[in-house]
């Protein structure tokens, strides 16, 4: 449950969203299980939601977090290869001074045909790969030799200035030739865009044109380590978005769920309706729900409990399920502060062979009373795999 602790709210007599919410579902596993609280990356720091479902997954982020532009193009579909520059990428709308009218192309439904436009084209010899993602999305990645991900994007996030020219990070040559490649892209894309039949017609119908590609937070894509490879776990991913991308970036199978969309109207049920289906396939199910960040970003406490109460029914289809659950989120966000936050998260685990303790809520302040007491994101899938069987005795 993506943000989903928080701060007390004077409103819910000092209770967080989540112990304000009525949750049947989490309490009753919280009831059956053994509870803490969890320093997504350490106690002190406010985590991304990459860098904490990396800890998550048992990766120290440290070491293996190379931007967000990777994690995201491996959800777009993109096989990517040892030493590519992925970045995050939106189609946007320029005027001919080349300034940003609107970051989003008017929120453009698809970017399919904007994309075919540039994808496989060269420039100094280094390739543009651009494959459309949700909605005005997309993801960009060059690939060649001598490139680097030390350099800025051209996307400012601001709208009424002239778009960004890209910079290199560092005196490095291949910063240099890098941010040359994409001054060159961001132009080439005006070029090629502005004149499409579609955005003529878009045009026409008083719509915004597509007409130029705004990048950002880009990264050179490092291979990890699978669960399946650390531990042997057969893998599944339901999520959207960047949570998409991160179980692609992990090798999990993919399972896409109608009406799963990362927005407030998500059918949660369908998620874990879906994950109790494939059950058996699997040794290990990551589900993802988005909107708790989103109502905490949007700074709605009610909103917030309305989501935690939602995803709470979707957590009843769970209560009979033969094998174990975990409950928790990557990183707490309050609807105060309406960003992320450094404080921990509440964690159960519930099922067979579990050590339960005293809890009895599934909340913030209540968890941290329990067994698990106060953990780091990188001890949760050790002990995850650990309980499950799949780890080997240390020492003899
Ligand atoms: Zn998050």
């Amino acid at each position: 449950m993506d943000g989903l602790g928080d701060r007390p709210i004077k409103e819910f007599g000092g209770k967080t969203p989540l112990e304000y919410a009525k949750t049947p579902n989490l309490d009753k596993l919280a009831a059956r299980g053994i509870n803490g609280i969890m320093d997504t990356v350490a106690p002190g720091i406010t985590p991304g939601s990459d860098t904490a479902h990396l800890s998550i997954f048992g990766l120290d982020p440290h070491k293996h977090y190379h931007g967000r532009g990777p994690i995201e193009a491996c959800g777009a579909g993109v096989e990517l290869r040892h030493g590519d520059i992925a970045f995050r990428a939106n189609m946007g709308t320029v005027d001919e001074s080349m300034t940003v009218i609107d970051r989003r192309a008017g929120r453009i439904g698809s970017t399919v045909e904007l994309c075919k436009q540039l994808d496989g084209t060269k420039i100094d010899g280094v390739e543009i790969i651009l494959k459309p993602s949700a909605w005005y999305r997309a993801a960009l990645i060059l690939r060649g030799k001598g490139i680097s991900d030390k350099v800025t994007g051209n996307d400012s996030k601001k709208t009424g200035a002239r778009i960004q020219e890209v910079t290199p990070l560092d005196g490095s040559k291949e910063a240099k030739k890098t941010a040359t490649v994409l001054n060159k892209l961001t132009k080439l894309s005006y070029e090629r865009l502005h004149d499409l039949e579609m955005n003529k017609e878009r045009m026409e119908n008083g719509e915004l044109p597509a007409n130029v590609l705004l990048f950002r937070s880009g990264g050179q894509y490092v291979p990890v380590p699978s669960l399946k490879e650390r531990y042997g776990m057969k893998c599944a991913c339901i999520g959207t978005g960047l949570y998409r991308g991160m179980g692609a970036f992990l090798k999990m199978d993919l399972i896409d769920v109608p009406g799963a969309t990362g927005r407030y109207d998500s059918d949660f049920s369908a998620k874990t309706k879906k994950a109790l289906e494939i059950s058996d396939d699997y040794d290990f199910i990551f589900i993802h729900m988005k909107p708790t960040d989103s109502a905490a970003e949007d700074g709605n406490p009610e909103l917030k409990v309305q989501m935690v109460e939602r995803m709470d029914k979707a957590m009843g289809e769970l209560l009979d399920f033969h094998g174990l659950v975990i409950s928790t989120a990557d990183h707490t966000t309050p609807c105060e502060l309406k960003k992320h936050s450094y404080e921990p998260v509440p964690i159960i685990m519930a099922g067979p062979g579990i050590l339960k303790d005293d809890v009895k809520k599934f909340g913030e302040r209540s968890c941290s009373k329990g067994g698990i007491h106060r953990i780091r994101g990188l001890d949760l899938m050790p002990i995850i795999a650990n309980h499950m069987g799949f780890s080997k005795l240390y020492g003899a």
